[in-house]
C-alpha cells in the first residue's frame, strides 16, 4: 500500500490539525529560485514579512522568526527570559502543555504543573482563577513566568488568555505571561498586545498554511528587558542579535528563504480575506463540525462551549472502539488523514482539523469521510452528521467574504 508508485485518484485529505494543506498559491511562491540572503532583494523580503507578521499577532512589538519548528520557538521563549532554577507556573491543558513542561525541566527550570483533576483540564482549558490563587500565594515572587497553551491541539480546547492576564494583574504578580499559540495563530482570534502577552510562540504549519519549518516569538518590551539579565545559555535562539539585524531585513545566519516567500504569500492571502473574516470562517466551520459530531451521537472532547476550538474538533469514540483503528479505516478507504489521540487520550478520541484553507466543501468532504468510516468501523450512529453540518452551514450562510 505504501509503495512510492501508489497514487490514489484525487487529492489526499490532510485533515490533521497541522500541518494543514498548503494552498497552490503558496507552493508556487515557494518555488521561486533561492536568492542571496545577504543581497538587496532579500532585505526587501525580510522587511516585508517582519512587518506583515506583526499584523497577524496583532502587535506593534518585534516578532522573531526562526528557521525551526514550533518546539524551537518554545525553547527560545524560555531560554531568552529565564535563569537556571527559576520556577514557572504551567497549566495542564493537554499533551502539548505537558511537552512544554518537560522541556522546561530539561532546561533546568522548575515547572509547577497545575491543572484540574484527572483529564478535566484536557476538556476545559486553563482556569484563570486557579492561576490567580497560586500567584497570590507566591508572596516572594518566586514564579517568574506563567505559561499557557492558547489552542491545545491535542484536545480542541482553547484557553482564555485575556482572563489569564487579568488573573496575573489581579494577583499583582510580576511574572511574565508566555503563550503557545502555535495552532491558534491566524485561525483563532489572538491579540498579543491587547492581552498583555510577554512572549507568544507560534509556528508556520497551521493557520499560516505553510509547510513546517519556521516559528515565531512575539516579544513584549518587558520580556526584552528581562532577557538582558536572564542567565539560561542561549546562542542560536538569542533575540538580541536577531532583532538587531532584522532592522534591515536580514538575519545573523541563513534564514529559510523559500519558506519566507511562502510567508509573504500567506500574509497577502490572509490580509486579502481580512483577519476578522478568517476568524469568523473558522468559527463557523467548527460549529458545523460540532453539529455533525452531536448528530452522530458522539461527544466532543471540549466540554466547555466557551472555549471550543475553531481550529480542530476532538471526537470521543464510543466505549469498546479504538479511535486509531477508525482512523486507519478512514485512511485506507478514503485517503484522509485525521489527527490521532495524543498522550492521556490516545485511542479514546480522534481529531478533525478545519484550519487554514478550510472551506464549506472541504469540511463537508471531511465529514463524509468520517461518517462513512465510522459506519464501516461498526459504530452505531444516532443520525447523519453530514446532514446536520449541511443544515448548519445553509442556515448560517456567509457567502465568500470579499473585503
Ligand atoms: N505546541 C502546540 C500547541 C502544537 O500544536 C505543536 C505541534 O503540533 C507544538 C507545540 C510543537 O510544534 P512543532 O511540532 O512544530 O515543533
Amino acid at each position: 500500500m505504501l509503495t512510492l508508485d501508489f497514487h490514489p485518484a484525487g487529492r489526499h485529505f490532510l485533515q490533521i490539525p497541522g500541518p494543514s494543506p498548503v494552498p497552490d498559491r503558496i507552493l508556487r511562491a515557494m518555488s521561486y529560485p533561492t536568492i542571496d540572503h545577504r543581497g538587496p532583494e532579500f532585505g526587501a523580503l525580510g522587511l516585508r514579512v517582519l512587518a506583515g507578521i506583526k499584523t497577524i499577532f496583532q502587535t506593534e512589538q518585534p516578532v522573531v522568526i526562526y528557521p525551526a519548528s514550533g518546539t524551537g520557538a518554545w525553547e527560545a521563549a524560555l531560554v531568552n527570559t529565564l535563569s537556571p532554577g527559576d520556577t514557572v507556573l504551567m497549566f495542564e491543558t493537554g499533551h502539548f502543555a505537558t511537552l512544554w513542561k518537560k522541556m522546561a525541566e530539561a532546561l533546568g527550570l522548575k515547572p509547577e504543573f497545575i491543572g484540574l483533576p484527572g483529564t478535566e483540564g484536557w476538556r476545559r482549558g486553563a482556569q484563570a482563577d486557579m492561576i490567580e490563587a497560586r500567584l497570590r500565594e507566591d508572596r516572594e515572587h518566586k514564579i517568574k513566568a506563567v505559561c499557557v497553551v492558547h489552542n491545545e491541539t491535542s484536545t480542541g480546547v482553547t484557553s482564555n488568555i485575556a482572563a489569564v492576564r487579568r488573573a496575573i494583574d489581579a494577583a499583582g504578580h510580576p511574572a511574565l505571561l508566555m503563550v503557545d499559540s502555535i495552532s491558534g495563530l491566524a485561525s483563532a482570534d489572538y491579540r498579543h498586545d491587547e492581552w498583555g502577552v510577554d512572549v507568544t510562540i507560534s509556528g508556520s504549519q497551521k493557520g499560516l498554511m505553510l509547510p513546517p519549518g519556521i516559528s515565531f516569538n512575539a516579544v513584549s518590551q518587558k520580556a526584552l528587558a528581562v532577557s538582558k539579565t536572564a542567565k539560561l545559555p542561549r546562542a542560536f535562539w538569542g533575540w538580541a542579535e536577531i532583532i538587531e539585524m532584522n532592522a534591515t531585513g536580514y538575519w545573523p545566519y541563513t534564514p529559510n528563504t523559500n519558506l519566507l516567500y511562502g510567508l509573504a504569500e500567506a500574509l497577502d492571502m490572509i490580509q486579502g480575506e481580512g483577519l476578522e473574516n478568517v476568524f469568523a470562517r473558522h468559527q463557523r466551520l467548527a460549529a458545523a463540525c460540532r453539529a455533525a459530531v452531536t448528530a452522530w451521537g458522539l461527544e466532543v472532547q471540549c466540554a466547555d462551549p466557551e472555549v471550543y476550538s475553531p481550529v480542530l474538533t476532538g471526537v470521543i469514540v464510543p466505549e469498546g472502539f479504538d479511535a486509531d483503528a477508525i482512523r486507519k479505516i478512514i485512511y485506507e478507504n478514503y485517503d484522509m488523514s485525521l489527527g490521532t489521540g495524543l498522550g492521556k487520550v490516545k485511542g479514546r478520541m480522534f481529531r478533525i482539523g478545519h484550519l487554514g484553507e478550510a472551506n464549506d466543501l472541504t469540511l463537508m468532504a471531511t465529514l463524509s469521510g468520517c461518517e462513512m468510516g465510522l459506519t464501516l468501523a461498526g459504530v452505531k450512529l444516532a443520525g447523519s452528521g453530514v446532514a446536520a453540518a449541511m443544515q448548519y452551514l445553509t442556515s448560517h450562510p456567509r457567502g465568500l467574504q470579499r473585503k
